[in-house]
């Protein structure tokens, strides 16, 4: 309560903006996730790895656009491709050759020969649960309990925690994760756990022959950090090919955020489809699929029209294409690497010297800690983490100056290229402060 009032008191002009907004924005805010406790905060810039709000605040961006913002605010080099495409034009719905540049990159990264744009991670899954359904002539897809593809139908089933009767572990119900979605499209997306091969070669065989593919995030990263136990990843492709299935990875979170060729290649595991979306754009709208030449070659011969208006946006590519080459770069990694081995040796040090149960988790750029006594591995063990410290580990946070995403239990920070030490100072000590007041 005390912080809450903290919160507030901090932030008269997000105050009033919240009450004006309320009468025209549909619940104050432009997405129901912008939502946050106490009120809703308003930017008005960032700059370099710091965001700053209408009331003068300064924050340390750790919320990272929900996992967008790896190039950290006003990069120079996204600034300048920017700015140079910006006056040449910013949408002629024809290819540029900056869509060129970044298909070579993708295909180098992922070692996947072909791709397609679209505007956002929710486009890109669809269009790959779309591809499956084309490619193969069936209409099942699976999906894993508590991965998050976006908002489109088919996979708004069994996502958020406590959402209703989830069944059995091993035998998930189909929960569906939105209001609006029919059932009769719910019905054809099956649930696995996370991390059982079982599940799904069981599936495979109760519905021989009817089942396009399957689609999930290959480190579960919409439930706190999960990784795939060995052998898991490379196990899905061999089933699902084996039954005429096809795999897809959804990379939309994990992407360039947990290295330069994604889980893909850091796993050494090749899907037919990766989807990809926030972590190449350097903060702008974007999307993009990529895939093998047998399945996306079905899109090059027509075999599904993945279409768009602003697919390819020559901003957008832009973009992408500093990202690439001037962004996503081994000296990146490695700077990101010696600040996240800081982080988790000073919290869990800082977890125990305050009796808190709890673990940091980190992958590439991507940390959380999560508040359970063992290693979550998947859906079912991450229903147990326990709650109660996120939000108050957010407000510490935001009253000392660190922007965190608000949803602590299933989402991450980010720490973009442009973070330094300095950054992670002020982290480590509001998590001091939060550790010392919720401690035992
Ligand atoms: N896939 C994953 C793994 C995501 O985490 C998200 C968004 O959080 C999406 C897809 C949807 O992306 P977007 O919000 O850009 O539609």
């Amino acid at each position: 309560a005390e912080q809450e009032r903290i919160f507030v008191e901090r932030q008269p002009g997000s105050a009033s903006r919240a009450a004006r907004a309320g009468a025209v924005l549909a619940g104050g805010v432009t997405s129901s996730w912008q939502i946050t406790r106490p009120q809703p905060v308003w930017l008005s810039h960032g700059a370099g790895s710091k965001i700053y709000d209408v009331d003068g605040g300064e924050y340390v961006d750790l919320h990272g656009g929900y996992g967008a913002g790896l190039a950290g605010h006003a990069h120079p080099a996204i600034v300048e491709a920017v700015q140079r495409q910006v006056a040449r034009g910013t949408h002629f719905a024809q290819p540029t050759d900056d869509a060129i540049a970044v298909a070579e990159h993708l295909a180098g990264r992922f070692g996947l020969p072909l791709w397609r744009f679209c505007n956002s991670g929710t486009e890109a899954t669809m269009d790959a649960v779309h591809l499956m359904r084309a490619f193969t002539g069936r209409d099942l897809i699976v999906k894993v309990e508590g991965c998050y593809h976006g908002h489109h139908d088919s996979v708004q089933v069994s996502v958020t925690p406590d959402v209703g009767d989830v069944g059995p572990a091993d035998r998930p119900n189909q929960v569906p994760a939105s209001t609006g979605i029919p059932a009769a499209i719910r019905d054809l997306t099956l649930v696995v756990g996370f991390n059982d091969l079982d599940a799904v070669a069981r599936l495979l065989e109760e519905h021989r022959g009817q089942v396009a593919g399957m689609i999930l995030e290959p480190i579960m990263m919409n439930a706190g950090i999960i990784p795939p136990v060995d052998g898991y990843l490379a196990g899905l492709g061999d089933l699902l090919h084996a039954h005429g299935a096809l795999l897809t990875f959804d990379e939309v979170k994990t992407g360039l955020t947990v290295g330069p060729g994604g889980a893909t290649a850091r796993f050494g595991v090749r899907p037919d489809l990766v989807t990809l979306a926030k972590s190449i754009g350097g903060g702008l709208c974007c999307g993009a699929v990529g895939g093998s030449a047998e399945v996306m070659g079905f899109v090059a011969e027509g075999g599904y029209d993945m279409v768009g208006t602003f697919n390819g946006n020559p901003l957008t590519m832009a973009a992408i294409r500093a990202v690439m080459e001037h962004v996503s770069t081994p000296d990146a990694y490695d700077r990101i690497a010696t600040l996240h081995h800081r982080i988790e040796t000073h919290l869990d040090d800082s977890l125990r010297r305050h009796g808190l149960v709890g673990k940091p988790v980190v992958a590439g750029a991507k940390g959380c800690v999560t508040f359970l006594d063992r290693p979550v591995r998947d859906y079912r063990d991450f229903l147990e983490v326990d709650d109660r410290y996120n939000h108050a580990h957010w407000l510490f946070q935001h009253n000392g100056g660190v922007f965190l995403p608000p949803w602590g239990k299933t989402e991450q920070w980010l720490l973009s290229v442009q973070h330094d030490d300095a950054d992670v100072d002020r982290f480590l000590a509001n998590f001091d402060r939060f550790a010392a007041a919720v401690g035992g």
